[in-house]
């Protein structure tokens, strides 16, 4: 039976129809499989799609784009946060809610002798150990509040270190170990402490002898007359030894306070070696033998009166540590790196294991025989400071029995060049009316 001709047409419309229906069938399937595919692995490219696909694989690429910056932002600081934490000087441990180390910088690896790899996952207490830390820890968690504690930790042969630890809560469970290293603290209150026990010990002593002879002195009977002359210079004496003592304690805490550089005065070193000789010779009463050594003709520029202070000091102590019929050589002059005031003395001599201690304040080998030559212990502090102010050092070299050379060792941009030098004729001239030997 034949079709009509317009039968035929329809069929071949319908069959058109069916085809161009799965052919976008097909292409919506692929795309929305691609789709598929690509949002369970986000990381590759995006599918390229056509008509509405287009317009939402486009959207998508965006805001991928989008969110890949904005990951890229936050790593970048994230990073720059880590990287602050890490170079903090102070030790930050990142614990969980049952104490378990989670993250930690460096300066925590080292003030607690932590690996940041090793010990992650271990609990803190475990590691951590030292007085009072379980105790802290134990209050912290019990929401009891808990003060820094002072936490000693011993570091084997290299001695102890002391740190302040805190505990901070943070998050919802977690904590915050701070570590602060508190060493220099701790040593800086130590000294301040020993200085005022033995300042008020220092004044003590001589208060107590002039509060012991003016009770004798008032008492109902009082002592014969000669008795009393004897008290009253004794009195006398602790009186000096107290003036000489807050003297030294003023010109150390001026030193020690002082934010403005050294005076620039042109100290004629050769002219205030003669008065020192004169007060050496003064305070020596003729015991010793003191000579002046090579003296250059070099001026200095710095302080005068702290010149004179150190350098004072240096000769006195020459004077009042070597017993009588001993020899004292006081030189100046310059080795080419630097100005050198030495004070050679055959003396006592010191024990090698006192002299990097002996500039402490109140530091003395003799006490006995320093407070009996007038000392007050802080002679050489005073020299350690003023050479300190003038960019110089003090060395010592000492032999037991052989005696002692103290150096004040000053740099050479401290000599007064040009005309203001000395001429070297006239420091011949100079060394040759002391009959010096020159070098
Ligand atoms: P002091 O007032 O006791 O002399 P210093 O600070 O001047 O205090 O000196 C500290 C200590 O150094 C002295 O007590 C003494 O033991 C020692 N000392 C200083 N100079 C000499 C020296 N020339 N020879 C031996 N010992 C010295």
């Amino acid at each position: 039976m034949a079709m009509s001709g317009s039968s035929t047409f329809a069929i071949l419309v319908l069959v058109l129809l069916v085809v161009v229906l799965a052919a976008l069938l097909v292409r919506q399937v692929r795309q929305r499989r691609q789709l598929r595919r690509w949002l369970d692995a986000p990381q590759g490219e995006l599918p390229d799609g056509s008509g509405a696909w287009r317009e939402i694989f486009s959207r998508l690429q965006r805001l991928r784009k989008e969110e890949h910056k904005a990951h890229l932002l936050l790593k970048s600081r994230l990073d720059h946060f880590h990287q602050a934490v890490r170079a903090l000087p102070d030790g930050v441990i990142l614990l969980d809610g049952d104490g378990h180390i989670q993250w930690l910088n460096p300066a925590a690896c080292g003030h607690f002798g932590l690996d940041a790899t090793r010990d992650i996952g271990i609990l803190a207490e475990q590691l951590i150990r030292g007085i009072g830390f379980q105790t802290l820890l134990a209050d912290f968690r019990a929401g009891r509040d808990v003060l820094p504690l002072a936490l000693p930790i011993n570091e084997g042969m290299t001695g102890k270190r002391i740190l302040s630890v805190s505990l901070i809560a943070f998050a919802d469970t977690g904590t915050l170990l701070l570590s602060h290293d508190i060493g220099e603290i701790v040593r800086a209150e130590n000294i301040r402490r020993d200085f005022i026990a033995n300042v008020s010990h220092e004044l003590r002593t001589p208060l107590t002898v002039i509060s012991g002879f003016l009770e004798q002195l008032t008492a109902d009977s009082p002592p014969p007359p000669e008795s009393t002359r004897r008290f009253l210079s004794l009195m006398s004496d602790q009186a000096l030894r107290m003036n000489r003592l807050v003297g030294d304690l003023l010109t150390l805490s001026r030193l020690e306070n002082a934010a403005d550089p050294p005076r620039e005065d042109r100290v004629d070193v050769p002219a205030l070696m003669d008065s020192l000789l004169a007060e050496a010779q003064a305070l020596s009463g003729g015991r010793h033998t003191i000579e002046p050594g090579v003296i250059a003709p070099i001026r200095l520029r710095g302080s005068a009166d702290e010149i004179r202070s150190a350098f004072g000091n240096l000769v006195s102590n020459a004077v009042r540590y070597t017993p009588a019929g001993g020899r004292i050589v006081i030189a100046w002059q310059e080795d080419g790196e630097e100005l050198l005031f030495t004070v050679t003395d055959n003396g006592i001599g010191i024990p090698p294991e006192h002299i990097p201690r002996l500039t402490e304040r109140f530091y003395r080998i003799d006490k006995g025989r320093s407070t009996a030559t007038g000392g007050t212990g802080l002679g050489l502090a005073i020299v350690k400071h003023v050479l300190a102010r003038h960019q110089g050092q003090l060395r010592i070299e000492s032999k037991i029995g052989t005696g002692s050379t103290f150096c004040a060792c000053l740099p050479c941009e401290r000599r007064i060049a040009g005309r203001d030098r000395l001429e070297a004729d006239e420091v011949r001239e100079h060394q040759h009316d002391r009959g010096v030997p020159t070098r």
